[in-house]
């Protein structure tokens, strides 16, 4: 599978904003807090101060697809499967992105960045309703029960990163968490309020509408 293998802070950098791809660094040693210039040689990075129209919906495309793990086929397919959903094209795209089981793995605090999240996944040690998935872009569903192995349970990275979503802001309200298990219910689908992606959605569908 084609993926980004580049440095994740130089996405932050390009654009300009914290995607929180490192998990605790990015709370306390984040490279864009200490370089908030965008990478490249110098003389490239005189920008323009005002982006044209079609330039700001690419870049807010781009942040969402860098903080899901998403590459660009993938994405445009849940745009055209987001644009088949009766409701809001761009709320039903961040479901679709919030359902993953990558994020959902991150959300509960099993992983404290995507990569990290897609790794335990990868490696077989998360369940959906008992039997084992190895795909991060595997979409739960209300009802489901995410589990980890329990060869995992005791993991110090796992332990270490279920502390931190305890003390950053716990397990969102759409998610069941039990914590003696180390199992999560999906309640419901989560509402846009309750989305892990501070973009804004509506330049996202406006960028591939053009087409
Ligand atoms: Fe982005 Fe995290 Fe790197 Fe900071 S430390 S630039 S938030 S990936």
């Amino acid at each position: 599978m084609a993926r980004y293998t580049g440095p994740v802070c130089r996405l932050c950098r390009r654009e300009q904003v914290k995607l929180f791809l490192k998990g605790e660094k990015c709370f306390v040693k984040c490279i864009l807090e200490k370089r908030p210039v965008p990478p490249g040689p110098a003389r490239s990075r005189r920008r323009r101060t005002k982006l044209s129209e079609y330039a700001v919906r690419l870049r807010e495309k781009q942040k969402l697809r860098y903080m899901a793990g998403v590459l660009e086929g993938h994405f445009q397919r849940l745009v055209r499967r987001a644009t088949r959903v009766p409701g809001q094209t761009g709320q039903a795209l961040l479901r679709f992105l919030d359902c993953r089981l990558d994020q959902v793995v991150r959300r509960v605090g099993l992983a404290t960045s995507p990569k990290a999240a897609r790794q335990l996944i990868a490696h077989g040690h998360v369940s959906v309703n008992r039997r084992r998935v190895h795909s991060p872009s595997y979409e739960v569903r209300p009802g489901d029960v995410v589990g980890l192995s329990p060869s995992m349970r005791e993991n110090a990275g796992v332990q270490l990163s279920l502390q931190m979503a305890e003390k950053r802001s716990g397990c969102p309200a759409w998610l069941a968490w039990d914590p003696k298990t180390l199992e999560a219910k999906v309640l419901r689908h989560p509402s846009r309020e309750e989305s892990a992606f501070p973009i804004d959605e509506h330049l996202i569908v406006e960028y591939y509408s053009k087409d």
